[in-house]
């Protein structure tokens, strides 16, 4: 099966999550179409559909971010160029932090936030997707080395209120277990598999 993605994290990600399955990345041949869809699912089907039409083969592409409640869903779709094309995690996740602690309604201690993930599977028999999410909050003092992109300011909502320890300070297997793309990998699995 062909992941259509050139994210190391992710490929590294739902390879530990998918077992069984022999996952290979986009032969680099192939340009990644520009992700202008509006929703998770239309930008992970335009991957999945592009990887399709290259190869011919079994294709799957996810597309994945932060919404945060306050900002009305931002970062969303944008989350991996929020601070503008070619950011780094670390500048998109100040300039959500930024924005968070500039809103309104923060005094009021509303910080909830969910990270989604959905994967597109193109196969013979047609176009399916697998929507995942983990509910969580976001905190000002970003903590922990472990994940990536906005794992050291999320905190998970799974593991319990006596636990506060952020995405960053999980182990992986510990992430994989909560984590929206582990939500919709599990989906993609039970598909596989039925
Ligand atoms: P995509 O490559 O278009 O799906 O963008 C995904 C972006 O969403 C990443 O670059 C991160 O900024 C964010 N994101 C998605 N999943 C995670 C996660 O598990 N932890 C932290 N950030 C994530």
């Amino acid at each position: 099966m062909i992941l259509a993605s050139r994210n190391d994290h992710k490929v590294r990600e739902l390879g530990e999550i998918l077992t069984g399955v022999e996952l290979r990345g986009l032969p680099d041949e192939i340009e990644s179409p520009p992700e202008t869809g509006a929703t998770f699912e239309a930008n992970a089907l335009i991957k999945a559909r592009s990887a399709r039409a290259a190869t011919g083969e079994t294709v799957i592409a996810d597309d994945s971010g932060l919404e945060v409640d306050e900002l009305d869903g931002r970062p969303g779709v944008y989350s991996a160029r929020y601070a503008g094309e070619g950011a780094t995690d670390a500048e998109n996740l100040d300039k959500a932090l930024a924005d968070l602690a500039g809103a309104s309604g923060q005094a009021d201690g509303s910080d909830s936030a969910r990270y989604v993930c959905v994967i597109a599977l193109i196969d013979d028999s047609g176009e399916h997707l697998f929507r995942g999410t983990c509910e969580g909050r976001l905190i000002q003092e970003p903590r922990g080395e472990g994940g990536f992109g906005y794992d050291p300011a999320f905190v998970p909502e799974a593991t319990g209120p006596g636990d506060q320890r952020t995405m960053a300070e999980l182990t992986p297997a510990e992430k994989h277990a909560i984590s929206h793309r582990g939500a919709a990998a599990q989906l993609l699995a039970e598909h596989l598999s039925a």
